[in-house]
């Protein structure tokens, strides 16, 4: 579903991506995990265009991700859903606005129809009550389902995670996660940004494993975590548990 190759991204003489290749296929769910600084959100922002690499391409479904080609990028990039760390909700807007909004204004979606994708999508993240709450009156893993159902409205095909965890409360952790969970179980393809490790062990297929800008390890999760090869995803390992 997405390729990535010989990726590099450098922020002036810092190289944050030295040389990344790196497939995802439909289905899977890859957990892309790594010390702070490593690159994993560098590298998941250049996947969605939200940072532009210096070097090297990017296709999804084949299909090279051009930005030169406007029209075509814009429809690419739609097909996938962005989640961040801090929820990035309009405070000024109800739920269900903030549902509706990228709908209309991106998707040309009739109010009408936005609104009862925005009721399904909220649903299905258990917070069909608080459609006419304000972000601010929700707690942090609300919110943080809120942004979930609204990248889900656009009709990904692939979500992108950057630590969905990160800013929560340790009990609101475990609802996000349940959601993702739930994602994943129907297919979505994911990349997970995340310092969840049970998570990427139970919930994710594989394990990208990045250092310094370039990927070090890249295998099933649970051989990861069991058998990690190189020296530095064990000392980030004994590390993190
Ligand atoms: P991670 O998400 O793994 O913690 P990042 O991708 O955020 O790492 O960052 C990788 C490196 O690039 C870090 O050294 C970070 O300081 C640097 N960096 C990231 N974004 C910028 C930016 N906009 N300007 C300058 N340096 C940046
Ligand atoms: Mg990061």
């Amino acid at each position: 579903m997405i390729r990535v190759e010989h990726l590099q991204k450098n922020f002036g003489q810092l190289h944050a991506l030295k040389d990344v290749t790196l497939e995802v296929n439909k289905g899977e769910i890859v957990s892309l995990i790594g010390p702070s600084g490593s690159g994993k959100s560098t590298l998941l922002r250049c996947i969605h265009g939200l940072e532009k690499p210096d070097k090297g391409k990017i296709y999804m479904n084949d299909e090279l991700m051009d930005p030169q080609n406007k029209e075509k990028y814009r429809e690419q990039r739609n097909h996938m859903g962005f989640v961040f760390q801090h929820f990035n909700l309009f405070p000024h807007m109800t739920v269900l606005d903030n549902l509706n909004l990228a709908q209309t204004e991106v998707l040309g979606r009739s109010k009408e129809d936005a609104t009862k994708k925005s009721l399904e999508l909220l649903k299905r993240v258990g917070l069909q009550e608080k459609k006419d709450s304000y972000p601010n009156n929700l707690s942090g893993g609300q919110k943080q389902r809120v942004a979930i159902a609204r990248a889900l409205c656009m009709d990904p095909d692939m979500m992108l995670f950057d630590e969905p965890t990160s800013a929560l409360d340790p009990e609101m952790i475990k609802e996000v996660l349940e959601v993702m969970k739930d994602l994943g179980k129907q297919g979505m393809t994911m990349i997970v940004v995340t310092h969840e490790m049970g998570f990427a062990r139970k919930v994710g297929s594989r394990v990208v494993f990045l250092d310094h800008g370039e990927i070090i390890e890249d295998a099933p999760s649970e051989e990861f975590f069991s058998n990690p090869k190189s020296d530095r995803a064990k000392d980030f390992l004994s590390k993190v548990f």
